[in-house]
């Protein structure tokens, strides 16, 4: 077999294509060098248009390169004279070449190479190591995400998970719209959870923009029987108007969060008149089973004295209790009794000089009894939080990946390639053509 047939069969090139020349430049000074290989098609051989497909007669050419997989540490390429035809239908067009996709300076195997590393290496570091921009690695993987995402199918969708991240420092925000993963009747899981939208912003209008987006992939927003979210006022008034079907279950996560919020809030206003108080936060924050015994020594003497900060911790670890309640009844029973003793206990001192220690925990009582509903909600369906705890995480490595780079755009498509499950049309890695 000549160097030319052999480079045919391991690029796959199928007729009328054909290598008719390797040139090989060896490099400067670190020994990397440039191989090129030149494509050409059968003089006289037929190309289809791009339009119709019926072959056609080349009309003139225009020699294009596209960047390869390396060959060892070499770049390489594919140089080719790309003709246009002239169809009788469509006029003269550019064809389009197997190797790789119309406008692209890269080849479908160098594409899916990127798209491989892409979630794994941030693209800084990526772009340097392949040699390439980084805004036209960026380009690649926009175009892709975007590709898949328009097969992404969206029909049996039924139960959807909402939550925020901060995608910088500034506080901007973006929502997620996830599909939890599926169990069959034996439990065992069926899909995974996967990301479906994602937009900037926390407004309430997020949830309108998910609801297109979910009917332009199959979805209908009177599928969806179950939305998991917090309790912020805009994700309220946004699942109210645009999935009024769904029955609202809040999260176990952010429930929790907002009890640690108000004792974290008692132990800042009882400080300064309580000095043993000081450098405590992480003790009362954090989950006992994570606390040195030295640690859990100095909290089991703070929680024994009269400190309402102590009673604020009491109070969190007996709502924590709430989610091992089997039955649903024996839970809203358990929340009821629990906010009763709560609005008891920490109501505002008689004292109007004396400070409201346990005012954000007062606060928090009311909320959870006026939301009681869809907290008591998890306890029927059991919507795991596994996935928005999960969240921060898809968000961190997100971050990550996208570093550098500040618009919302790109932290998106990050979020879309790392958690989506998207399906790329691009040739597998493994060569098998
Ligand atoms: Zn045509």
């Amino acid at each position: 077999m000549d160097t030319t047939k052999l480079f045919e069969a391991a690029l796959g090139v199928m007729s009328p294509w054909r290598v008719v020349g390797i040139e090989f430049e060896a490099g400067a000074k670190d020994g990397r060098g440039r191989l090129d290989i030149r494509l050409d098609f059968e003089r006289g051989g037929e190309l289809p248009c791009p339009e119709c497909k019926k072959p056609c007669k080349a009309h003139d050419t225009d020699e294009q390169t596209w960047r390869h997989l390396n060959f060892f540490e070499h770049e390489t390429y594919l140089v080719a004279r790309t003709p246009r035809v002239k169809c009788e239908k469509h006029g003269v067009l550019k064809v389009e070449v197997p190797w790789a996709r119309p406008g692209s300076g890269f080849t479908l195997l160098f594409e899916a190479y990127m798209m491989a590393l892409a979630p794994e290496i941030p693209m800084a570091v990526l772009a340097r190591m392949v040699g390439e921009h980084d805004t036209r690695l960026w380009r690649v993987v926009k175009h892709h995400v975007a590709d898949a995402r328009t097969r992404v199918d969206m029909s049996e969708v039924s139960s959807v998970v909402v939550d925020e991240t901060s995608r910088a420092k500034r506080h901007s925000y973006v929502s997620l719209f996830l599909e939890p993963k599926k169990l069959d009747e034996d439990g065992e899981v069926t899909s995974d959870a996967r990301v479906l939208f994602v937009t900037n912003g926390r407004s309430h209008e997020t949830f309108q923009a998910f609801v297109s987006d979910l009917a332009t992939h199959g979805g209908k927003a009177t599928n969806v029987k179950d939305v998991c979210m917090d309790m912020s006022p805009a994700f309220q008034r946004g699942a109210a108007e645009a999935l009024p079907w769904a029955a609202v279950t809040y999260d176990r996560f952010h429930v929790m969060k907002l009890v640690s919020f108000a004792l974290d809030e008692a132990r800042r206003r009882e400080h300064e008149a309580r000095p043993e108080l000081r450098r405590s936060r992480y003790l009362w924050l954090s989950n006992p089973s994570n606390l040195s015994s030295s640690q859990r020594e100095k909290l089991d003497t703070l929680s024994a004295t009269n400190l309402l900060t102590a009673k604020a911790y009491q109070m969190r670890l007996n709502l924590q209790a709430l989610w091992d309640r089997r039955k649903p009844a024996r839970a809203a029973t358990y929340l009821r009794r629990w906010c009763n003793w709560v609005l008891r206990v920490a109501k505002r001192p008689k004292d109007p000089a004396e400070t409201w220690v346990l005012e954000a925990m007062h606060r928090t009582a009311l909320t959870l009894r006026d939301n009681s509903h869809g907290i008591l909600n998890y306890f029927r369906l059991r919507m795991t939080s596994g996935v928005i705890e999960s969240v921060n995480s898809l968000a961190q490595a997100a971050r990550a990946r996208a570093r550098g780079y500040r618009n919302a755009d790109t932290f998106i498509t990050m979020i879309y390639l790392i958690a989506s499950r998207l399906r790329f049309d691009l040739p597998a890695l493994t060569h098998s053509r």
